[in-house]
């Protein structure tokens, strides 16, 4: 029996309080439909310049774990919306919910650009 508000996990069907179980070993990205993961790191990679990819990665860099939950409430929605308003919608997330791989597309996008500049 799962307690009340409990759902499974879409991804690996484990009970969860949340839309996604965020487990360590819980591959969320790998549910992801081909080409989305992609699809959804190009759009940030489209938008921002050096200075921006720039702050990010110092960000990154100084706390590689939890770079992201401070800045969630403000910049991170933005963020989010901007994959909305891009065409990248919640359907996109195998949990339904864009919150629960954002984070994920943001780094890949900071790690694309850095990658690339050298
Ligand atoms: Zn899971």
């Amino acid at each position: 029996m799962t307690k009340e508000g409990s759902v499974n996990c879409p991804v690996c069907e484990r009970t969860t309080d949340m839309s996604w179980c965020a487990r360590e070993d819980c591959d969320i990205i790998g549910a992801m439909g081909e080409g989305d993961f992609e699809a959804g790191v190009q759009i940030f990679f489209d938008q921002w310049d050096d200075e921006v990819f720039q702050s990010i990665e110092v960000a990154m860099v100084t706390d590689p774990k939890n770079w992201w939950v401070g800045a969630h409430l403000w910049w991170g929605m933005r963020m989010r919306n901007m994959l909305r308003t891009n065409g990248f919608l919640d359907d996109r997330s195998p949990s339904g919910n864009l919150d629960d791989i954002y984070v994920e597309l943001i780094e890949a996008a900071v790690k694309k650009w850095a990658d690339d500049s050298t």
